[in-house]
């Protein structure tokens, strides 16, 4: 079903009440990371320069109690959107009341304002989380018209996304709608061949994305952390390297089923100590040593993927090759950011919290068609559920 778009919806003098992601790490009130504000301001000035009067709402972290609200407030965010577009973001520290609709009547065209973190309706019956229809009510009572543009959250069905939606006409905003075709283009209607590589810490995490992508794949590539189950079920020695026991069936199972459709690591590197100052030596993966762990694939295998990925259309990965955060076992995740940097003719798609996170700290942001921008809504994507955040907003 195709989606409107925020460019579909007239907005010249409406309220919009907008949905972003502004879910930011954030360390005694100063924003570590602003990438997720960087990609939500195209629909914020596009709305702006339409005419829009733009009411922003997003969560931040988890609010539990009364006490976690003092360091959960959205309030540093105003003060960067206004920054970034050089113009006021009127901030309103509350999620309801008075305040909070004098201060929207009061918007002019073009203008924006920021409401104080969604959550906050947590602490009283986890209203927001809970998607408590009075609220979502509530909110959308506020606007004329609702753009969804928190991807991030769409996994979820929350007052402030799938709520507001059930109310208003929804469009998506253009993050939502690029991590639709992108993401949701893989598990819908990808181009052929489509190769899938996986890693990543453990099969039980990606039972779903495993499964649903051994039906889109022609080939997938399994590394990372999850090989060794897999190896595991060959009957080989792994060592101390990471192991699930109870998903050995399962892998042997898998390869049972798939033949040559699963490709695995050749070699791997292993060290005593999961540490960078540990010695290091590139073993086969049929050489296992008893008393050491496999922290990475090994040279023989970047290639070996390198090989399957050629004349491939689509490519989706997820999941590191090796334990990126220490230098010494990036080298896997790095050749294949390298191999795919170089299919310059396919689509080339990164879901993942920590596989996104790898591509853009290894130096690679630019390579890829997308990154998803959203780690747990991205793989239940891939695993080909539907989304309610996706599923609230408007057909054409
Ligand atoms: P994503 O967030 O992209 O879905 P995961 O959370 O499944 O990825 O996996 C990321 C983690 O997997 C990283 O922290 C990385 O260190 C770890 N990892 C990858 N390979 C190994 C390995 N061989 N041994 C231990 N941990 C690994
Ligand atoms: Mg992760």
């Amino acid at each position: 079903m195709t989606k409107k778009i925020v460019s579909d919806l007239d907005l010249k003098g409406k309220t919009v009440l907008v949905r972003a992601d502004f879910n930011v790490p954030m360390k005694d009130g100063e924003i570590t990371d602003d990438n997720r504000i960087v990609q939500a301001l195209p629909t914020i000035k596009y709305i702006a320069e339409q005419g829009g009067k733009v009411v922003l709402f997003s969560h931040l972290g988890k609010v539990k109690e009364e006490s976690d609200k003092a360091s959960l407030s959205l309030k540093p965010v105003a003060a960067d959107l206004s920054k970034k577009l050089s113009k006021e973001v009127v901030f309103v520290p509350t999620t309801r009341g008075e305040q909070l609709e004098t201060a929207i009547k009061g918007l002019d065209e073009g203008e924006i304002l920021l409401v104080e973190n969604t959550r906050f309706e947590d602490v009283d019956g986890k209203k927001e989380s809970k998607n408590d229809s009075e609220l979502g009510e509530y909110w959308a009572s506020l606007g004329d018209l609702f753009v969804n543009d928190a991807f991030g959250t769409a996994h979820r069905e929350h007052a402030s996304n799938v709520g507001i939606a059930s109310h208003l006409e929804t469009a998506a905003g253009y993050l939502m709608d690029k991590e639709i075709k992108y993401i949701g283009g893989v598990v819908e209607n990808p181009d052929k061949p489509v190769v899938a590589i996986l890693g990543g810490a453990k099969v039980s995490d990606k039972i779903g994305v495993i499964t649903n992508l051994l039906k889109i794949a022609d080939k997938v590539l399994i590394g990372g952390g999850m090989s060794y189950t897999f190896f595991k079920a060959q009957g080989k020695e792994i060592g101390q390297s990471l192991l699930e026991e109870d998903k050995v069936d399962f892998a042997k199972d898998l390869l049972d089923r798939a033949g040559d459709q699963i490709v695995l690591p050749v070699d791997c590197k292993v060290a005593k100590e999961f540490s960078n100052d540990a010695e290091i030596s590139v073993v086969s993966v049929d050489d296992i040593p008893a008393d050491q762990e496999a922290m990475d694939v090994g040279p023989k295998t970047v290639e070996l993927f390198k090989e399957q990925l050629q004349g491939a259309h689509t490519v989706v990965w997820n999941g590191p090759m090796g334990v990126f955060e220490l230098s010494n076992f990036a080298k896997g995740t790095i050749g294949i950011c390298e191999a795919i940097a170089e299919l310059k003719d396919a689509n080339t798609i990164i879901g993942g919290g920590d596989s996104a996170a790898a591509a853009i700290s290894l130096g690679y942001a630019d390579d890829f068609s997308h990154i998803s921008t959203g780690g747990g809504a991205s793989l239940e994507y891939l695993e080909g559920k539907t989304l309610p955040g996706v599923e609230s907003i408007s057909d054409k």
